[in-house]
């Protein structure tokens, strides 16, 4: 394939903003080569400023679970628009998506919508510190909740493919209250819940995690996690951003049978347009200004057309939740396919999956935490992701990210994909 253009608007790109993207995984750097600039999408497929079609793997980053320029959400947000763009006054398809939902979502009876997955995470922390009245926080190595200071500590996605877990600009005072623990591990929790008695905040969590490629949680970590805070009078935070209106109507809750005390928003809930959100019960909620004294607020949130966007996709997933069980049923298919050629060259490698989550991992290891994907051969992963770029198809720049299927997926595409990972290996 030829990427002519993409390599010239990179170049040109560089001289004006940092490493020539808004968004450091964007970049390529993980995997090498320039970064595919992309003209136009449609359904599954990407079309690049060089002609080239790819089928696309990150549904830009998951957002897009019905596909590019899905028509509801598009027309939805065309004739939003025609009605003017922004109000900074309230505005009722706001309180229709809230209600939406509320009614989609376990345990939570109110939501506050902000513009990103960060501004989610980082009202939730300030939510449960206002909350419980206490300081600290849990988080686990190698997940990610955005670039907010408080979790730039071990962070998972583009910070450990950068190499900065730990960012620079972050104080020591920051990070003294964000306590480490490794995912999937209950004892270095409880041993970390003690040292820290009645200091602790909240537990935040990805519920699946999709930011060192997908790792699915034990149930008894979780159920650990649920009966740790509820003993020690700190929050549950399930950071649903991926998950959320993607491994079903009702997120990871509902998926593992598991309560959270606050829960977060991001990507599918704003339908390609930028929106978060963050929501919980009632008696937790009502400690936000201007309620209560928790300080939150933003210019751009509760947007019309962010919410016109949003209120086109959930009403779509609401009305149709086959479509989950679709997504799925791709989803493995295609674990299915790439397993079997993985085995048959032989070549060492795990698969994880939950839901429409899925990230192929080159070790032998089980992949259960940060540390056992952090083991994945980049070698392998980078002959394996520009192979298959030369072959039409669009993975996720990094190993340490998980792939978004789209349920504009057809049944073709996915044996294009692994007729593809057999040509690369
Ligand atoms: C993407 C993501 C975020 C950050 O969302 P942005 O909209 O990029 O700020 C937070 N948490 C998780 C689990 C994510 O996947």
């Amino acid at each position: 394939m030829i990427y002519q253009r993409s390599s010239a608007l990179f170049k040109d790109a560089k001289k004006y903003i940092p490493g020539g993207v808004n968004s450091p995984v964007r970049a390529f750097k993980a995997v090498g080569g320039d970064p595919i600039f992309v003209k136009e999408a449609k359904g599954a497929y990407l079309y690049d400023v060089d002609g080239n079609r790819f089928i696309d793997y990150i549904a830009s980053w998951g957002p897009l679970i019905l596909g590019h320029a899905f028509e509801p959400v598009i027309s939805a947000v065309v004739e939003k628009a025609k009605k003017g763009t922004s109000f900074g006054m309230p505005t009722e398809i706001e309180t229709e998506l809230a209600k939406l939902a509320v009614s989609m979502v376990p345990h939570i009876d109110k939501i506050r919508f902000v513009n990103s997955g960060t501004e989610a995470c980082m009202s939730a922390v300030r939510l449960a510190r206002g909350f419980t009245g206490k300081d600290k926080i849990i988080k686990f190595a190698g997940c990610y909740h955005g670039h907010a200071d408080a979790f730039l500590i071990q962070a998972g996605s583009g910070a450990i493919t950068f190499g900065s877990p730990n960012s620079p600009g972050v104080t020591q005072g920051t990070a003294k209250d964000t306590l480490l623990a490794d995912y999937n591990d209950l004892q270095g929790v409880k041993e970390l819940v003690k040292a820290n008695q009645g200091e602790l905040a909240a537990i935040i969590i990805e519920p699946v995690a999709g930011n060192m490629g997908c790792i699915v949680p034990d149930q008894d970590f979780m159920k650990g996690l649920r009966d740790l805070c509820t003993q020690e009078g700190a929050l549950l935070i399930f950071d649903e951003v991926m998950t959320g209106f993607r491994l079903g109507k009702g997120g990871a809750q509902e998926a593992l049978g598991i309560a959270a005390d606050i829960v977060t928003f991001g990507k599918v809930i704003g339908g390609g347009l930028p929106v978060g959100a963050f929501a919980a019960r009632t008696e937790i909620m009502d400690h936000l200004a201007p309620d209560g004294p928790v300080y939150q607020a933003g210019t751009l949130s509760g947007n019309p057309l962010a919410m016109s966007a949003g209120l086109a996709m959930l009403s779509q997933l609401n009305d149709s939740p086959e479509i989950f069980q679709s997504l799925g049923d791709k989803t493995a298919y295609l674990h299915k396919g790439i397993s079997e050629v993985l085995v048959s060259k032989g070549i060492a490698h795990q698969i994880n999956r939950f839901g429409s989550m899925i990230s192929v991992h080159f070790t032998e290891e089980v992949v259960v935490d940060f540390a056992s994907s952090a083991k994945g051969n980049n070698e392998h992963f980078k002959t394996y992701f520009h192979g298959m770029l030369e072959r039409g198809i669009y993975l996720p720049p990094s190993a340490f990210e998980s792939y978004f299927l789209n349920d504009a997926l057809s049944y073709d595409d996915l044996d294009r994909t692994v007729a593809a990972v057999k040509q690369v290996f």
